[in-house]
């Protein structure tokens, strides 16, 4: 097999031939075709000047009748005959010889040259495939196979091994410590899985790491590769896409080939989301075949393993949300680990990860640093870190200060600022008192799930604080009771922020929006109105398409005055919810103070904290 630097060479030479050919052919004489015959009759009319003779064709420089006479050699062309059948060169020779013209022979050229005209375009098509393999070899480790124009299949899946210099373990990713509790079981699997397969333990085969960017999903894979001591295949589901069509699917197919060759291992599929996005739907005038031929490999693939195969699939992404649904079904991705963004005992952890890596002073007060960077990320984390050395450098000194904490800070909050990531102190109050407010209220209703936990930072994506409520138990089925009182959850974040800012907030639409549909519902599905009764109002047409809605429209089956009635019921069931809501904050509004500081400074609360807060209040009100 020729080496790439060999094939490289080898093309360019041909395209310089087939240059110079084109060129030649644009400027030097051009060849006239003409039957044997009239070459017979210009050598007879002595207007041949000299001749070639060739294996299948004779040329000649003639003078063109119309030229002879005038001034002799000075208008001559280039023809070219085929020879007759029973043509004899002998003969030929003799005649020039008596007629004194030139003569020589020449090797078929023609077949020759036309080969050109298939290798260049060959060439052409061969080049960028050529520079592809390269790279793809460039960035693999090694492996079988060489840098043949025809391993383009073969992917970009990196190959961390034990002898990479970059070891990662659980010690470097800090602050995500439910997510590593997760994963120890799949560490400890691939340490010994034959204690799992004696007992017939089935091991989750694929984990989906799901958060915001930058929170560590990338480093938490290759910690667990690390911590395992296991190989680790590591791939950008976008790069199995970005060529050619049918490339990612082969390149898929070679990714978990090489793999089950090397278990126990890890295959990391990272941003998974570019390639397993939900197929049709609403996009399905847009379909992206390519993607959806490499998905539906991946798809294959996760199937195809055997149930000891000691082959773990991990995947990372930050729209869970956009993912197909066959992704997640059981046997494929079922297992999620959420990884959060931070809180400030966590930034305080992740800080103290990457400042080993600097000459700290003593003086450096990390907490007050994980203090002023609420709503950043690990990856924020790391920079603030790395900006406040460079601060530290800028000043000569040899030791990092508080001080270049400070300004690096600022430098990377301006940053985010821009990116409308960060968020100020105001912001930040309002939302501690919002999730104060529908944490209290859940508190205070009977028939709400209990507070789990409380958070100004955005735990999930897309919302900014949160409250998490667990359910006691898997419901299927709901009270009217449970129902409003759900909806004066919803509303207590509202409320709250109108007792306390006398004003509210952009920041309730989600949850009006939610308490709406759960209003309505109540109304229209489930006959829980005590003026309408026990009737439901409209029918939902959402069109289907392989399970995914296409329309959302509802078809109507009542009247005009039913309607009005229906939304005049809604707007009761909601106005309840409001004054159920301001009903126990304001009775509470003490607790609400005291919960929303302390939220302030702690950025999340859990169960016992909230309990500690609220009989701290009642003992301090009995006294
Ligand atoms: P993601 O994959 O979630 O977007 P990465 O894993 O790529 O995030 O994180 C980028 C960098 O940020 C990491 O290389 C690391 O330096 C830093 N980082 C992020 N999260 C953490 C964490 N929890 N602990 C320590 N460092 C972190
Ligand atoms: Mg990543
Ligand atoms: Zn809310």
């Amino acid at each position: 097999m020729l080496r790439g630097r060999t094939w490289s060479l080898l093309l360019l030479l041909l395209g310089g031939l087939a240059l110079a050919y084109a060129l030649q052919n644009a400027f030097g004489p051009t060849k006239r075709t003409v039957p044997y015959s009239e070459l017979v009759t210009a050598l007879e009319d002595d207007r041949v000047r000299e001749v070639w003779i060739g294996a299948a064709a004779v040329e000649a420089k003639v003078v063109p009748e119309e030229g002879t006479g005038s001034d002799g050699d000075a208008k001559t062309e280039t023809w070219s005959a085929q020879r007759v059948p029973g043509f004899d060169p002998d003969a030929l020779i003799e005649e020039l010889e008596t007629r004194d013209v030139t003569y020589s022979g020449r090797p078929e050229s023609e077949p020759w040259w036309l080969l050109l005209f298939w290798l260049i375009p060959l060439a052409l098509i061969m080049l960028p495939t050529l520079l592809i393999g390269r790279g793809l070899r460039g960035g693999a480790g090694g492996g079988p196979g060489s840098a043949s124009p025809m391993s383009f299949g073969r992917n970009k899946a990196k190959l961390y091994d034990e002898s990479a210099q970059i070891r990662v373990g659980f010690d470097d990713v800090a602050g995500v410590d439910e997510a590593k509790g997760e994963l120890t079981e799949v560490v400890d699997f691939l340490r010994s899985p034959g204690r799992y397969q004696q007992l017939g333990a089935q091991i989750p085969r694929g984990v989906l790491l799901v958060g915001p960017p930058g929170t560590g999903k990338t480093l938490l894979a290759r910690a667990v590769a690390g911590e395992a001591g296991t190989p680790f295949f590591s791939i950008t589901a976008s790069s199995f896409v970005e060529m050619f069509v049918g490339v990612g699917a082969a390149r898929v197919r070679d990714l978990f080939k090489q793999a089950k060759e090397r278990a126990p291992c890890i295959v990391f599929i990272d941003e998974i989301d570019a390639i397993g996005r939900s197929r049709g739907g609403l996009g399905a005038m847009g379909t992206n075949d390519e993607r959806e031929q490499t998905l539906n490999q991946l798809l294959a693939e996760l199937d195809g393993f055997e149930s000891d195969s000691q082959v773990v699939i991990m995947a990372a992404t930050n729209r869970p949300e956009m993912l197909d649904a066959a992704l997640t079904r059981a046997g494929r991705f079922d297992r999620q680990v959420v990884v959060d963004r931070p809180d400030v005992q966590a930034r305080h952890a992740i800080l103290k990860v990457h400042a080993k890596k600097i000459a700290l002073s003593d003086q450096v007060d990390l907490e007050l640093v994980a203090k002023r960077t609420p709503g950043m990320v690990g990856a924020d984390m790391a920079r603030v870190v790395n900006e406040a050395a460079l601060a530290a450098a800028r000043r000569g000194s040899e030791r990092v200060e508080q001080a270049d904490f400070e300004e690096a800070v600022d430098r990377i909050q301006l940053g985010l600022k821009k990116r409308n990531r960060a968020m100020n102190q105001t912001e930040l109050e309002r939302i501690a008192v919002h999730e104060s407010g529908h944490a209290l209220v859940a508190m205070g209703s009977e028939h709400a799930d209990p507070v789990h936990r409380v958070s100004i930072i955005p735990r999930t994506i897309g919302a900014l604080g949160v409250t998490l409520q667990l359910p006691t138990e898997d419901r299927h089925l709901m009270t009217r009771g449970e129902l409003a009182d759900r909806i004066a959850v919803m509303m207590g974040g509202r409320v709250a922020e109108e007792l306390v800012f006398e004003e509210v907030s952009t920041g309730a639409q989600n949850d009006l929006e939610r308490a709406t549909e759960t209003a309505r519902q109540m109304v229209c599905r489930f006959g829980m109105s005590e003026r309408l009764g026990a009737q439901t109002f409209g029918k939902p047409a959402g069109l289907r398409f392989l399970d995914t809605p296409v329309s959302f429209s509802e078809e109507r089956n009542f009247s005009d005055h039913r309607a009005r009635e229906i939304d005049l019921e809604v707007s009761n069931i909601l106005q309840a919810g409001v004054s159920q809501a301001r009903e126990i904050l304001q009775s509470r509004r003490k607790v609400l103070d005291a919960m929303t500081s302390t939220l302030l400074e702690k950025e999340t609360l859990d169960r016992e904290d909230l309990d500690a807060l609220c009989s701290n209040e009642e003992r301090a009100d009995s006294a």
